[in-house]
């Protein structure tokens, strides 16, 4: 089944509003393992909607519209799909019935404008709006189906998992399953990571391998096709296998396990807790592990020592080594983090000290080199050097997530 989306909206087009519809309904086809060719978006425009929503029944089995659904004149879509289908506009009673009846619900005054919504191409199904008031519409004509959903993101997902998703299951042939695993990457670059699995890559078609990149992490994500959860289960356990004998050391978490998430289970695990000295990261580090539910287990306490004095006062930096190595120096860094441990109840102590820019940056010292140090009890000090480079924000992420990376390490 070939299928295509079209979101109808001039905002769309003014970049007013970001085409989540689309992107939503996309991983929706990919589930059902429908192929995807085309996406188009197309302002509120008789004429150019004619266009579009032809050239889709030409070449698609299935077109799935979202917007242009409202009770306003600029709201096209049944128009459009009753012109280009060539099945005329009826009067549906039970669904001005409906319309009324919502209205009445939420106590509002129905101006006539809103049986507009009444109108739905001769033979077209009933597309039930639980939760707004323009109805959608589900109509087959020589083999191709349109599904006409609202431009709200919350209406079209409803309608389409509720109202759609059965009717096209329906529509399939006894179909496999696909199955996805994201593999979460980081301490390397993309380019360095496929050169790793380059080979796995290109061997591989069932399951695929597809590298993207994410903020400061890459990730694989490998999909397989099978008849059966099973099988599918299988193949990707032995691709996946062979990924993590090339990128073990790489591959912290996968699917929604974030960085943060994956310290703080280790932490736990260990019974260990930790403390944080931040200084070019003003916090963000303590700010991702607290996100996570239940960290009060293993977080200790954060210090965002950002100026010299601070470091001094709450740190118990020395004074000297400030001024002989900088406050930008591994020197620091381990002054730092020793400073934690002592000025803290944590086990595992880390510090970070760096050049977020714009300014600040010299010669020896550039924008974005950072120092890191992972301290504990024992008495070792790891110490890592980073050089990022670009934004401040993102210096400061970046900073923040291979601080995470090195702690999971
Ligand atoms: P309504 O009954 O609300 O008028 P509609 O079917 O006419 O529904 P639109 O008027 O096209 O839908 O869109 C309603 C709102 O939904 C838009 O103002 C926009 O905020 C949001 N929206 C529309 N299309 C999209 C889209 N493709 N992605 C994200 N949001 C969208
Ligand atoms: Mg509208």
């Amino acid at each position: 089944m070939k299928a295509e989306i079209i979101c109808v909206g001039t905002e769309l087009l003014l970049g007013d509003i970001i085409n989540t519809n689309a992107t939503w309904l996309a991983n929706q086809l990919k589930d059902l393992g429908i192929d995807l060719y085309y996406i188009s978006t197309v302002g509120d425009n008789r004429r150019r909607m004619e266009e579009v929503f032809k050239t889709a029944y030409q070449r698609s089995d299935l077109v799935i519209i979202t917007g242009g659904l409202g009770p306003t004149e600029d709201d096209l879509t049944r128009e459009v799909v009753s012109a280009v289908t060539g099945r005329r506009l009826r009067f549906y009673q039970e669904l001005a019935d409906q319309i009324n009846e919502k209205f009445k619900k939420f106590k509002r005054k129905m101006t006539p404008n809103n049986l507009r919504q009444a109108y739905l191409p001769e033979g077209a199904e009933v597309i039930k709006n639980r939760v707004g008031t323009a109805p959608g519409l589900y109509l087959k004509v020589n083999n191709t189906i349109f599904v006409a959903l609202p431009g709200v993101p919350r209406e079209m997902k409803i309608n389409f998992t509720e109202e759609v998703l059965p009717r096209l299951k329906k529509e399939l042939p006894e179909k496999g399953i696909i199955l996805s695993r994201l593999l979460r990457i980081c301490g390397i670059g993309e380019s360095a990571m496929e050169e790793k699995v380059k080979d796995i890559i290109q061997n591989q078609s069932n399951p695929t391998i597809a590298p993207l990149a994410g903020n400061s992490e890459v990730y694989l994500k490998v999909t397989a096709k099978a008849a059966s959860k099973k099988e599918a289960e299988a193949l990707l356990k032995d691709t996946v296998d062979q990924l993590y004998q090339r990128l073990g050391m790489y591959i912290y978490g996968e699917n929604d396990e974030t960085l943060e998430l994956v310290v703080g289970k280790i932490l736990k695990k260990h019974g260990l807790k930790l403390a944080i000295a931040e200084s070019c990261t003003g916090g963000l580090i303590g700010h991702r592990i607290t996100n996570i539910p239940g960290s009060s287990d293993y977080f200790e306490r954060g210090f965002v020592t950002y100026s010299n004095e601070a470091k001094i006062e709450e740190l118990g930096v020395p004074e000297d080594v400030i001024v002989r190595y900088g406050a930008v120096s591994p020197e620091t860094a381990k002054a730092m983090a020793e400073g934690v441990l002592e000025n803290s109840r944590a086990d595992i102590a880390v510090a970070v000290t760096g050049i977020a820019g714009p300014g600040g940056g010299t010669p020896e010292k550039p924008v974005g080199l950072v120092y890191c140090a992972i301290a504990d009890k024992s008495g070792r000090v790891d110490l890592y050097d980073f050089h990022f480079w670009g934004e401040r924000e993102w210096i400061k992420y970046s900073t923040s997530q291979y601080t995470l990376y090195h702690l999971w390490k």
